[in-house]
């Protein structure tokens, strides 16, 4: 990807950055994007690879949850990912075969589980005390025939 800055702007990125700026700084202080001051000072680096280092950082990092009937982003230090689900023990199946990070408060996000989507749609069905209900209703099934 070629970059479309002035010789100017990259020098300027370069200066900030040897400052000991961050890049989101920088590409505040200079009005572009993130993105560009990251192909500034990594010319070699493919995108791809970039892409990939910030969705596994994202992954890592970030939650995306709803609060108050908002969905929100939170920065969260989740815990290493491994890659089989927590739960179940078996890797993720599936089109977007991915694991999930379930937590169950949101005051303490970072309190979590490396889930497959099965596993964490469970978990939600345990966490809102449907399986206390599957399991009385059960009992009521078989003791009502
Ligand atoms: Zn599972």
């Amino acid at each position: 990807m070629a970059i479309k800055t002035s010789p100017e702007k990259i020098a300027q990125v370069v200066e900030l950055r040897s400052q000991g700026r961050k890049y989101l700084e920088i590409a505040s202080e200079l009005g572009m994007g993130v993105g560009t001051v990251w192909h500034i000072l990594n010319p070699n680096e493919k995108y791809e690879r970039v892409k990939a280092r910030r969705k596994e950082f994202r992954t890592l990092n970030v939650l995306s949850t709803v609060v108050l009937g908002q969905r929100v982003k939170l920065k969260v230090k989740k815990r290493p990912k491994p890659n089989i689900c927590e739960l179940c023990e078996e890797p993720p199946r599936g089109k977007r075969a991915r694991l999930h990070w379930h937590h169950w408060d949101d005051e303490h996000p970072e309190y979590g589980l490396w889930l497959c989507l099965r596993c964490h749609n469970g978990a939600g069905f345990i966490e809102k005390g449907l399986l206390e209900r599957y399991l009385s209703l059960k009992e009521e099934v078989v003791h009502a025939t």
